[in-house]
């Protein structure tokens, strides 16, 4: 619903694929493709939160290692946070910010596991634009659209210059709009 929301008035407005990944306590993801959200078998949404980061990597819920959110969710930074005797995940990212060793240690994992994600999904969707979103995005998009910018230049099989990243725009207020734009075209009156 929120990446429906970014389609109709925020940052996926005139881009065809788009591609929507939240950071927060998990990391969501989702993709629309000519104004319709992709959905796999059963009606499910994709897992790309669970994308294989780090086949070495901790191990997630979901039984596999390595996934994605298992190293760059808020989640899986406060944990590795409170290892090194910091409170959260938010706090490590303003001390990887002011330059600590440890924190910038720890906070490249997070975008080493963004950028590969990153990877499978331009391979895989083609997006032409990319959304972050979630709360970690309001003060940490720059050092992870970074992340997500490195992949798309190194992909040599997909058109880099243009496939564009962006930071989510509506916040919160996405998931209404959406659900609000899927409500009218469900009653036709979009
Ligand atoms: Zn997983």
């Amino acid at each position: 619903m929120a990446l429906l929301g970014e389609c109709r008035s925020g940052a996926g407005r005139g881009f065809d694929p788009v591609v929507m990944l939240t950071f927060g306590t998990g990391i969501g993801g989702a993709a629309v493709r000519g104004g319709v959200l992709l959905r796999g078998v059963g009606g499910e949404h994709p897992e790309l939160g669970h994308l294989p980061a780090d086949p070495g990597g901790p191990r997630c819920y979901c039984g596999a290692s390595g996934c994605f959110e298992s190293l760059a969710s808020g989640t899986a930074l406060t944990a590795a946070a409170r290892i090194v005797g910091l409170t959260d995940g938010a706090e490590l990212l303003t001390r990887a910010r002011e330059g600590e060793d440890t924190a910038r240690r720890i906070r490249a994992d997070a975008l080493a596991a963004t950028a590969s994600a990153t990877w499978t999904i331009l391979h895989t969707l083609l997006p032409e634009r990319i959304v972050l979103g979630g709360g970690m995005m309001d003060e940490h998009f720059e050092v992870f659209a970074e992340a997500v910018r490195g992949a798309v230049e190194r992909a040599t099989l997909v058109p880099p210059r243009r496939i564009t990243v962006a930071p989510a725009e509506l916040g919160w207020r996405a998931g209404v709009v959406g659900a609000a734009g899927a409500a009218m075209a469900a009653a036709g009156r979009d």
